[in-house]
């Protein structure tokens, strides 16, 4: 816990001045909460922040009242479990800001967020000779103006940011519509020790719930879900669908709604609504925003907070269980993680195979097996660009080249992608093209390298080491949970021992123990595990029946040909019986999830 209540860091995505801001020292104010706000540079690095317990509260924009939902904020508090803890209306007020001595009829270019410019269509549109530029938030449009110096360009920004950057005016109310307004979530860690940050008894206000869930392609199963909020008295308030990616012409609904989850009446309606529904996220509930939007003109500038005396350095806080690996071990959640990549979800009962080649070796090379294993059965598509070789004159990947094309791949076949990781300096680059990155069995102690994937907001596959015990795999795991990252999958890939017939010893023992101690999803690599074709086969088997959520295999279009690992590469045609055995092979009946209760 940290020291005081009521004393927090509170992040929000942008610089000083950015209307989140405003809006988080707004609700800083009203519930007499001391502390300072921080910005940072996007809203992945934001959620990690604060699933890693170093920040307090943070705010997301989740709608504006012309551009519409920001999904991605829905989706973010999903994954990244946060607990939404009020709504606030926030009127944005947009002012056209320049430089002093900057006039309206020179100004040539205008820096302003896409959701402002949306909302600004008719002010810009009659702006003549100036385009619109989006940049990434408010305050950052106002301090390029600033930085800039320039007349002939300005910034739609509120009327703070021009308290902050020294800005004068040009235009005022430049919005379409007068009454237009955002719509922002504050948000905590769910699973943090920091204060719950509730109203004062006296002021608690009514409560709202947000949802996101799928419904089966059938006539009626949509309105089924609704009638069953309607039939418990459950008043909706915003309704708003995108297509499921990847799932034919299925949908995926937000919806949020009035009543708190801890009433009966709610709590009903969401257990009937589990059952009808094919995927069910309940984001929490929260405190609805009261009366007019917040904002406007009169807010004040940010400097009004109490701030604490200094700047805390953000170090991850050690939750108090007597264990080494309290983030990853089981009891932290009962329930097991599922890791959502793109739309394969991966510890979630249906066992998933991701396939590919050791290496990337070339365009045809990669874009012909992710066809192959795509059509095949796989859901996710491997590929090695930068590869840890025992002999430096071995093949070693081909780099940035080798993730180019492994994304081109996993686009064409509608794969996600997931590659290892080397080094710190590969990390953001690489999470910029791949939807996992992968921690190879060489590296699974690489501390640095753990922590530096634990910031990078893309879910990890972490690999056991060459002679790593469970236990230092879970606190290797445990590197990447603390940095604010929830999303680990485990993989065994066989060890070290005195035998050498395989080219490790595969430790599928080691999957029932991983997933009693652990809450992460466990897959198996019995390529590398044997490293040996044709005993790849039974193995697969194997990992299903002992309760491995799914596998890691390497395909090569020509195994002979492979530029590494070719005694272990599998065909298409292996692939396909691998797959049609799996499907004759039950996942297993005991709740190995439950099996510490
Ligand atoms: C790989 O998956 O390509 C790989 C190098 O595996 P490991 O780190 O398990 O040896
Ligand atoms: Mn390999």
């Amino acid at each position: 816990m940290r020291e005081a209540r009521g004393v927090a860091i509170a992040v929000y995505q942008g610089v000083d001045g950015a209307y989140s801001q405003l809006v988080l020292e707004h609700f800083m104010r009203e519930r007499g909460i001391t502390g300072n706000t921080l910005g940072l540079p996007s809203y992945r690095e934001l959620v990690t922040t604060l699933s890693s317990l170093r920040a307090d509260l943070g705010v997301i924009p989740i709608e504006n009242a012309i551009g519409g939902t920001v999904r991605e904020a829905y989706d973010l508090i999903g994954e990244f479990e946060l607990a939404p803890v009020a709504e606030v209306l926030w009127r944005t007020d947009h002012r056209l800001l320049g430089v002093r001595g900057a006039a309206l009829r020179d100004v040539r270019e205008v820096l302003a967020h896409p959701l402002v410019i949306a909302e600004c269509g008719k002010f810009l549109g009659g702006l003549e000779h100036a385009r619109a530029i989006p940049c990434e938030d408010t305050g950052v449009a106002a301090r390029e103006v600033a930085r800039g110096g320039s007349p002939e360009v300005a910034a739609l920004a509120p009327p703070a940011a021009a308290a902050i950057y020294d800005l004068v005016e040009l235009a005022s109310h430049c919005a379409d519509h007068p009454a237009t307004y955002s719509r922002f979530l504050i948000v905590r860690p769910k699973h943090g020790l920091t204060a719950e940050f509730a109203a004062p008894a006296g002021a608690r206000r009514p409560r709202k719930t947000s949802l996101i869930f799928g419904v089966e392609e059938r006539t009626g199963s949509l309105a089924r879900c609704l009638s069953l909020l309607a039939e418990a008295g459950i008043n909706g308030d915003k309704l708003e669908s995108k297509p499921f990616l990847g799932h034919g012409a299925e949908r995926i609904f937000y919806i949020d709604f009035d009543g708190d989850v801890g009433e009966e009446r709610v709590a009903g309606a969401l257990r009937s609504l589990r059952t009808h529904c094919k995927t069910l996220s309940v984001l929490g509930s929260y405190d609805a925003h009261a009366g007019e939007p917040a904002g406007g003109s009169d807010a004040p500038v940010p400097a009004s907070l109490e701030r604490i005396p200094e700047r805390r350095t953000i170090e991850p806080i050690v939750p108090p269980f007597e264990t080494p690996f309290p983030r990853v071990s089981r009891p932290t959640k009962p329930d097991g993680t599922v890791l959502r990549v793109g739309n394969v979800r991966i510890g979630d009962g249906e066992f998933v195979v991701i396939a590919g080649p050791c290496s990337i070796e070339s365009r045809e090379q990669i874009l012909q097996t992710a066809r192959e294993v795509a059509s095949r059965g796989a859901v996710m598509l491997r590929g090695g660009a930068f590869k840890p070789r025992t002999s430096p004159y071995a093949f070693q990947g081909l780099g940035w080249e080798g993730v180019t094309l492994l994304a081109e791949a996993g686009r064409a076949s509608g794969l996600p992608t997931v590659s290892e990781v080397m080094t710190i300096d590969q990390v953001s680059r690489m999470a910029e093209h791949v939807d996992v990155l992968q921690i190879g069995a060489r590296n699974m102690q690489n501390f640095d390298l753990l922590k530096a994937v634990g910031r990078a907001g893309r879910p990890v596959l972490l690999k056991r080491g060459l002679s790593a015990t469970i236990d230092e795999l879970l606190a290797a795991a445990e590197y990447v949970l603390a940095e604010g990252n929830p999303n680990v999958m485990l993989c065994e890939r066989g060890i070290r021992t005195f035998e050498p017939a395989t080219r490790n010893t595969l430790d599928l023992s080691a999957v029932p123990v991983l997933r009693e101690r652990s809450h992460l999803p466990v897959l198996v690599d019995p390529s590398h595990g044997v490293g040996v074709r044709r005993w790849i086969r039974p193995l697969c088997r194997a990992a299903k029946a002992v309760g491995a959520h799914g596998l890691l295999v390497e395909v090569h279009p020509n195994p002979s040909e492979a530029k590494s690992d070719k005694e272990q590469a599998l065909t298409f045609e292996d692939f396909s019986t691998i797959v049609a055995d799996l499907s004759r092979i039950p996942v297993p009946e005991t709740d190995l999830a439950r099996v510490h209760e």
